[in-house]
Parts: C-alpha cells; structure tokens; sequence
C-alpha cells in the first residue's frame, strides 16, 4: 500500500560502486513539510537508497549464516536490504501488506492515537494514517527514519504495510495489543520487489518473496 504523499527517491545507484562488495539498503524518513499550512501533517516521506559494503568473510547480511563471498555477493544484483526496527540489523526488502476488515475502528482509531511508537500525519473520517518510529524515534540529517505504516479507512478497514518480516511482525504485534476482542485474519499481499541488475544498472522486479523464504523465486546462483 502506497501513501498518497509525497514521495522522493535518491540517490539512484552511483556507478563507481562496488559490484561484488555489498548491499543496497532502503532507508524512508518522515520529515516535516516546510511548504505546507501545517508543517507536520502530513509530512513529507524520503525515500533513500545507500550501499552497504560488507567484506567477502563477513557475515551475510539476508541471515543466511553464510559468508558473504559464499551467498549474497554471487547474485546478478544487489540484493535489497532494511534496516532492521531497533537498527541492530538488516532484513531482506520483502515488501507487503496486511488489510483487516470489519474492524472497530473507533476503539482502534483511540488506541492507536495512544501508542508513542505510532506518529499520526492525517486524521479524518475517511483515513486516518499513522507511521511507524523508533522508540525512542531515531533522528538522522534526512529525517525521523519510518519501519512501517498503518491505514485506517472509514472506521473499518486497516491497512498495515511494512518492508521486511521484521518490521512486519512489530506492526502486527503492536495491534494484537491494541485490541481486546481480537482482529480478524488478515489478507496479506507480497508486493514485488525492485532492484538493480550489477552489470547494466538497470532496475529489475523480482516476484514477491514469501515469508521465510531467503530467495526470491526466480532466484539463480550464477556460476563462478
Ligand atoms: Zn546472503
């Protein structure tokens, strides 16, 4: 699930970078909009991608427990990565949402308003949005960095959307605790993933990679 405000994207891979040493890591912020009536609300996102280099003994960052040199580094692309919620870690981008429908919504809209993890950046009737930040909220030169959001529309359906397993599993969480009657299952949908091919730049999509699994499927080791 996309938010409808805006949305930027930089930097694009550098071509100096390493083709073989490392991890394109995605990075969103939440910064106040200077532009608007009301600098808060809803903010502006910052979308930012940086490489990670990670030396060929070290521990891969995907958590296969493999060395570097012997998992991620024989792909054909940087395998995208996030930074994992208490900044400890990573987790491999494995986009997707969850919708709930038929929720209380009034009761939910109010605990959630509660929750210092949760940032509100539009309340309304139809929608109510809420992003998700450290605790305490990590602050960087960009911007307060974002692990996930939460939609309500109309009172009765709520949206959760996160980048990773992860940070997925901390939204999920922080709902069951916001409701006493219990939520209903879920929808889930895996979005697909982006990345950049290391030989011609150019961006690819990957198919949605399920829940445990390391690999995308499509995933090919590429002979040495
Ligand atoms: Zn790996």
């Amino acid at each position: 699930m996309q938010q409808d405000y805006t949305t930027l994207t930089l930097p694009d891979v550098q071509p100096d970078l390493d083709m073989n040493g490392g991890f394109l890591c995605s990075w969103t912020y939440w910064q106040p909009d200077t532009a608007a009536p009301d600098p808060e609300v809803p903010g502006l996102k910052l979308s930012m991608i940086t490489y990670l280099p990670v030396a060929p003994a070290a521990d891969c960052l995907c958590g296969s427990g493999e060395s570097y040199a012997r998992c991620c580094r024989t792909l054909r692309y940087w395998q995208p990565v996030c930074p994992s919620p208490d900044l400890r870690g990573f987790g491999l981008l494995a986009p997707r949402s969850a919708t709930f429908r038929a929720v209380d919504g009034a009761a939910m809209r109010e605990r959630l308003m509660d929750d210092a993890r949760l940032y509100c950046t539009e309340d309304t009737p139809d929608r109510v949005f809420w992003t998700l930040w450290g605790e305490p909220a990590l602050e960087s030169e960009y911007g307060i960095i974002c692990f996930g959001d939460i939609e309500l529309r109309n009172r009765r359906t709520l949206i959760v959307s996160a980048m990773s397993t992860p940070r997925m599993a901390i939204l999920l969480d922080l709902l069951a605790g916001a409701d006493d009657a219990g939520l209903p299952s879920p929808t889930v949908e895996h979005d697909p993933i982006q990345v950049f091919d290391k030989r011609t730049r150019e961006r690819r999509e990957l198919s949605p990679r399920r829940a445990g699994e390391r690999k995308p499927s499509g995933w090919r080791r590429k002979r040495a």
